[in-house]
This record gives structure tokens, C-alpha cells and sequence, in this order.
């Protein structure tokens, strides 16, 4: 047994027909962490759906509304990337209270996963990039509202940049103080970086207010438009296992100097990886694993909850991201066995 909860229903699939986002995964990934014996049936529970208010606490009421009575415009279901149903909506609904049920149980065991989520490229007005609904964001205003926490941090490691994450979560920022961070000169450079021929990664930061957002993504990537996070970490094309744990390492240490969150919410993309159809990072299916427990470490020793959530992966054969977000759980069981 685990010692925390995974949070799963077969209804997570997401209904899109043959689509380059492998939908079957979630049911993948549980069907063999069990085979493998990293996790037994006890050690899942099943969310409920996110209330339409719970929804409201991000999303606009246009919006919702166009989601619920199948009005979006052919524009933007367009822009969403995946074919709009009642069913899918069902499904995104679904994701969210399984963010949320994700961000109560780590308050209780330190950790806790959704095999699921992470549709961190949802805005409160529209959907883009396969996201209908912000799960995260949901989650992390509904634990607001009762007053289980005061503030959160984003970590964003999927290959894409959470642009949704950045938006929701730019109209709360209060102080207007820059990040030492916030210039390339003042940030060590990881000293494995890559000298010359490829673009050197960057580190860009802002301020904050009650929700610190990072993320670390492939610069020359969807979204083209990247609205600013706290902290963004800007990867060149092909960046390796070794700069990218640097950069990692690096960026985590900055946030946590600068805010002190409640809750961390790990988004952990599958995508960095090397044979990934929709991105251009250079990491192995080993350094994820190092990537993951490196954010586990982190926040076992600050004693932060950490929620997780698998956003992305469309890896060339499918088996490779179920492995990857596996080994995600195989990482939180070793970091967070009792001593
Ligand atoms: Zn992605």
C-alpha cells in the first residue's frame, strides 16, 4: 500500500476519437502501477465532478454556460484542439474535482496524485491546446474558499508553457518588486549550461501575489504568446537531463525564496521527453524520474503538500509516456516512504 492516495475514474478518458493526445493513458497508467505492484486497489479513491460553482471560481460565466449548452463558436472550438461534446465537458468537469480532491488528501499525506489534469493551457474565457477547464486552478481557489490554505505555487514542467496558469493567476499580483531572478546576470548559470551554438536557456521573473506561478518549458514552443509567469525558465531546443535538472533546481530554489506556499501543485508533463511528437526538449526517460523526485525532495524537506497532476505527453510510443507518468508515482513512493 501507498503511503498516500492516487486519484483515478475510467471517466477521466477524454472522448476526442483519434487524436495525437493518447487518451487511454490515465487508465494505462493505473493499469500498471497495479500490474507492477507499485500500487494496489486500495490505495486509489475516485473524485467526484467539480461543481459548476467550483468552476465559476475560475472560468467566466459565458463561458461555462457555452460549455454546458454546446455553444462554443467553430472558432473556438478551433482554438481548443479538441472536437467539443457534452461528454468531453463531463470529462473536464470530472479532471477538476479530481484536482481538487488531489489538493485536500496531500494536506493530510504530504503528497498526492491524480492520474489525470493538468490542463494548464485553459484561460478563464476560452480553452486552447486539448484544455477546456483549468483543473489546477479550480482546485486551488476551491481550497481558498475553504480556508484550507492561503496560498499555493504552480510548478509547470510539461515541455509547453502554462500560459492559462500565468493568465488566471497575473490579475492577483500585488507587489511589484522584481525577482533577483529576474535578469539572466543575476542567476547562476547552471555550469553544465551549453556554450554557444545552441540558445542559452533563460530565467525571466515577476512578482506574485497570492498564487507564485513557474514554469519551465521549451522556448520555441507552443504557446506562442507567453503571458508572463512568476518565474519562466525559457529552454532551448534539445536541452538535456543534466541543464535541465540545473535550471530546475534553480528555479524552485528561487521561488521558494521569494514565497512561501501553502500548497505545491507539480504539474508533470510527460512531454520534455526526447521522443515527444509535440516537443523539442532532449530528456530521458530517466532524467523525468530525477526531474520528479528532485520536486518531492524539495518539498518533503520545506514540508510543503504537493498535489500532482500529468498534463501532457504524446511520446512517438505511447508506452513510454505511461512509463514516464509511472515513474512519477514510483518516485513520490520512494521520497515519501515512512522512515
Ligand atoms: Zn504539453
Amino acid at each position: 500500500m501507498l503511503p498516500f492516495k492516487l486519484i483515478y475514474s475510467d471517466a477521466y478518458y477524454l472522448p476526442i476519437g483519434d487524436h495525437v493526445f493518447p487518451a487511454e493513458k490515465y487508465r494505462r497508467v493505473r493499469d500498471r502501477l497495479i500490474s507492477t505492484g507499485v500500487a494496489d486497489a486500495t490505495d486509489f479513491l475516485e473524485p467526484q465532478p467539480a461543481t459548476d460553482q467550483d468552476i465559476l471560481l475560475v472560468h467566466k460565466p459565458e463561458y461555462v454556460q457555452k460549455l454546458k449548452t454546446g455553444t462554443l463558436s467553430p472558432r473556438e472550438e478551433m482554438e481548443m484542439e479538441v472536437p467539443y461534446s457534452r461528454d468531453l465537458a463531463d470529462a473536464f468537469w470530472l479532471a477538476a474535482g479530481g484536482s481538487i480532491l488531489a489538493a485536500r488528501q496531500c494536506l493530510t499525506d504530504r503528497v498526492s496524485i491524480s492520474i489525470g489534469g493538468g490542463f494548464h493551457h485553459a484561460f478563464p474565457d476560452h480553452g486552447e491546446g486539448f484544455c477546456m477547464i483549468h483543473d489546477v486552478a479550480v482546485a486551488i481557489r476551491r481550497l481558498q474558499r475553504d480556508d484550507k490554505i492561503r496560498t499555493a505555487m504552480t510548478l509547470d514542467c510539461d515541455v509547453h508553457q502554462g500560459n492559462g496558469t500565468a493568465a488566471i493567476f497575473a490579475g492577483t499580483r500585488t507587489a511589484s518588486a522584481l525577482l533577483p531572478s529576474s535578469s539572466v546576470s543575476t542567476v547562476e548559470q547552471p555550469a553544465n549550461a551549453p556554450k554557444g551554438g545552441r540558445l542559452p536557456g533563460k530565467i525571466r521573473g515577476a512578482h506574485a501575489g497570492d498564487v507564485y506561478t513557474i514554469s519551465l518549458h521549451q522556448h520555441n514552443n507552443y504557446p506562442l504568446f507567453k503571458p508572463p509567469s512568476s518565474i519562466d525558465v525559457d529552454l532551448p531546443d534539445g536541452c538535456g537531463d543534466d541543464d535541465y535538472l540545473a535550471w530546475l533546481d534553480n528555479a524552485i530554489s528561487s521561488g521558494l525564496r521569494q514565497f512561501e506556499p501553502d500548497l505545491l501543485c507539480y504539474i508533470a508533463g510527460a512531454d520534455p521527453y526526447k521522443e515527444d511528437q509535440l516537443g523539442g526538449l532532449g530528456l530521458t526517460i530517466e532524467g523525468l524520474r530525477k526531474r520528479d523526485d528532485l520536486v518531492f525532495r524539495v518539498a518533503r524537506a520545506r514540508s510543503i503538500p504537493v498535489m500532482v497532476t500529468y498534463a501532457g505527453g504524446y511520446a512517438q510510443n505511447v508506452e513510454d509516456t505511461v512509463t514516464i507518468h509511472c515513474n512519477t508515482v514510483i518516485a513520490a513512493k520512494e521520497v515519501f516512504a515512512p522512515a
